[in-house]
């Protein structure tokens, strides 16, 4: 009984497995081509904002897929697969190449963001050999400002191999190029790493933020982390405020930046440029 019983688990497994494996092919398989034509891919921007006066000082951006034959599908779904699927780079460059094009045109139409365009940038791509040659070469072509963009890059990400993560990050320094931390607290990096890292910003993680008015352990974390990251040089942004309490706490610990529902819910461009830069 004790060996049927098993079987029967493993034989389930095995079921529930390919039927992943098969909904993972697919997604890959039409992500694909959705990268080659640009169909159904859309970017979208959500604010960032200054907590005191609730003023734009940037934005990020982030990708929204709808495809015709699977529906909607969540960067929380179709990321994943391509960084399984070996798709991410193409990804990232996708949004990196439109995200320059976007800003040739608000520049062309002068109108002007108040800081930098936040992109996501996979551990993959940032770990290329040619990023940062390709990077300076996209934003050449697109005829814009070394400053107007910044790259985000987790924290765990930046901990799968940090001595190759830390020399890029120089390079880019170098180029004036800006680099974030994104989801910080949830990458174990450590502090002596932290210290030589060349980031212009950390973005707290929305898990601490969340309902942060009564959570003293959170409350304690992020305290620390505010003081420890201006400490060391570097602007900090709350990720996911979704109340007026959040903001009033996070504020009068001293972090100025935030970005969350509060503000805005990332939205398409055009909606972006009608809402926040005044077009
Ligand atoms: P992330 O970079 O940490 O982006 C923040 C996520 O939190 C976004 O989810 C955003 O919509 C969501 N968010 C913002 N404010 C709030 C809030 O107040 N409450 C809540 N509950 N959520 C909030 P989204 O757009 O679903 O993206 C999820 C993740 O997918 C991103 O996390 C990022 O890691 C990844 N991603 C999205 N676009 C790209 C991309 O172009 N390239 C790469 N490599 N990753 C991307
Ligand atoms: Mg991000
Ligand atoms: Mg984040
Ligand atoms: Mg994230």
């Amino acid at each position: 009984y004790q060996a049927k019983a098993t079987t029967e688990a493993v034989v389930l497994y095995e079921r529930h497995m390919s039927e992943r494996i098969e909904r993972e092919v697919v997604i890959a398989g039409r992500l694909q081509d959705a990268l080659t034509t640009g169909e159904g891919l859309q970017l979208h921007a959500q604010p960032q904002v200054d907590l005191r006066s609730g003023r734009l000082t940037g934005a990020e951006i982030l990708l929204r897929w709808h495809d015709e034959l699977i529906g909607r599908i969540s960067p929380g779904d179709f990321i994943p697969v391509a960084e399984e699927r070996g798709l991410i780079a193409i990804l990232d460059r996708f949004v990196i190449e439109q995200s320059c094009k976007q800003l040739a045109l608000w520049h062309e139409q002068a109108l002007a963001l108040p800081g930098p365009l936040s992109v996501n940038v996979s551990m993959p791509l940032f770990e290329q050999d040619d990023f940062v040659d390709w990077l300076q070469a996209c934003m050449r072509r697109h005829q814009i400002d070394v400053s107007a963009l910044e790259l985000e890059i987790t924290e765990s990400g930046l901990m799968h191999n940090p001595a190759q993560a830390l020399s890029v990050a120089e390079r880019l320094r170098q180029c004036g190029i800006a680099l974030a931390i994104d989801d910080f607290g949830t990458g174990y990096s450590s502090l002596a790493y932290l210290k030589q890292f060349a980031a212009n910003k950390v973005k707290i993680d929305q898990s601490f933020i969340r309902n942060i008015d009564a959570d003293e352990r959170s409350q304690t974390i992020v305290k620390a982390t505010i003081h420890m990251v201006q400490e060391l040089g570097m602007k900090v942004l709350a990720e996911g405020v979704e109340r007026e309490q959040e903001a009033t706490l996070l504020l009068s610990y001293g972090c100025g930046l935030g970005q969350g529902y509060l503000y805005n819910k990332p939205m398409p461009l055009d909606e972006f440029a009608t809402r926040w830069l005044g077009r």
